[in-house]
């Protein structure tokens, strides 16, 4: 038995991605040229040696992670999961909490961790279920210098405290992954529908969209000194994988994420589980976001995930002093993919994210000029989770 998945693990790290669901339909659009076998092929594991301990195949350990940056007897130690399995494959690393108030991701990892049968597995998978762990217990995003570790990778060892704090981790821990998924959820009084945010352009991160089956996909090359956009560059395939509101715990939420991932992993061949949904498809989307133009309390008519068209109403804006409102319609049809939770707004503020169903060919033709959400004066960073924080 055990020879035969070895065999079989070996041949499906030589393939596209796609080519192991055994229920994907054909893709509609043909591949472009650069997309071959080689090119969509994560890199194999080797040794597992990292942080100062050497994990043998078949066994797991849980290691930790020192930032290095604070004083030396307040030093947070990270605990870092590491599962080498028997045999053959890529490392799959899985982050959660580089947004020390979002939640979902820590339950996301703490179940496909323990979701892993060692003697089965092929690679091997890292988890680090709380990366700002000083943010956690303050239960906020930041680090306790108020940056935002997710605006400071891959770091410099010589830098401010944030950036530091990026290049142990990504020198220590990040470069040991063949491809990673950095966990998050929407920011503060916000709350996103389980999507992927992916640079479509890259043939390796393209398929990974792919394994993780149903799940919406958004293209964006991602912030500079974000995880994801300085994984990518150092040759590191990575998506980030939104789901929800910070501060809680969803059931829901978590459910999807850990299936995508567990279908992911099946995909690459790393597991014999199938968990895999009936449409393993995803959805490839353009977004935009939908503004309020009046101050006031904001009450929602939509649900998040719920397909709108052009001219309905989104919801309303209450001033709660002179009682006058505004309502707030749809510019395009489309489907929520993100929200903000009823809240007192001022003008301005990004109510709505409305996406718009796109092929991801014509994704990865929009991103050449990148005039997406990641442009830089693209005021709807501001509100973006992973882009820039929405506010103070
Ligand atoms: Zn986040």
């Amino acid at each position: 038995m055990k020879r035969v998945a070895i065999v079989a693990c070996a041949a499906l790290a030589c393939s596209p991605l796609h080519a192991q669901q055994p229920d994907a339909k054909p893709a509609t659009a043909s591949p472009p040229p650069t997309e071959t076998a080689a090119a969509t092929a994560l890199k194999a594991k080797g040794r597992i040696r990292l942080l100062g301990a050497e994990v043998p195949a078949g066994t797991s350990k849980r290691l930790t992670w020192t930032s290095g940056t604070a004083m030396e007897g307040f030093v947070v130690p990270v605990p870092v999961i590491v599962l080498n399995g028997k045999g053959p494959g890529p490392v799959l690393c899985l982050t959660a909490a580089v947004h020390g108030d979002e939640l979902n991701g820590i339950e996301v990892t703490r179940r496909v961790l323990n979701d892993v049968d060692l003697e089965e597995l092929n690679g091997a998978v890292i988890g680090v279920p709380i990366v700002n762990i000083q943010g956690f217990y303050r239960g906020t995003r930041y680090l306790p210098d108020r940056r935002d570790l997710n605006r400071y990778f891959p770091g410099n060892p010589r830098g401010s405290a944030a950036t530091r704090m990026a290049h142990s981790f990504f020198t220590d821990v990040v470069k040991h992954c063949s491809a990673l998924i950095d966990l998050h959820t929407g920011s503060l009084n916000r709350t996103n529908l389980p999507q992927v945010r992916a640079d479509l352009r890259v043939p390796q991160v393209q398929r990974m969209t792919q394994a993780l089956g149903a799940t919406v996909v958004l293209h964006s090359v991602g912030e500079r000194g974000s995880l994801r956009r300085a994984a990518s560059e150092a040759g590191i395939p990575t998506v980030t994988f939104e789901m929800g509101e910070p501060m809680r715990v969803q059931p829901e939420q978590v459910e999807h994420g850990a299936k995508a991932i567990e279908t992911l992993m099946y995909s690459l061949g790393m597991t014999k589980q199938r968990r895999y949904w009936g449409d393993p498809e995803p959805v490839y989307y353009a977004s935009k976001w939908v503004r309020v133009d009046h101050g006031g309390i904001l009450f929602s008519d939509v649900a998040l995930g719920e397909r709108v068209s052009e001219g309905e109403l989104l919801g309303v804006v209450t001033d709660p002093i002179s009682n006058q409102q505004h309502r707030i319609y749809a510019p395009i049809s489309g489907r929520v993919l993100g929200m903000a939770l009823n809240q007192v707004v001022l003008p301005g503020f990004a109510a709505y994210r409305i996406g718009t169903a796109t092929s991801k060919s014509d994704q990865a033709i929009q991103s050449s000029d990148d005039t997406g959400e990641d442009a830089p004066d693209d005021e709807a960073t501001q509100d973006d989770d992973e882009d820039a924080p929405p506010r103070g």
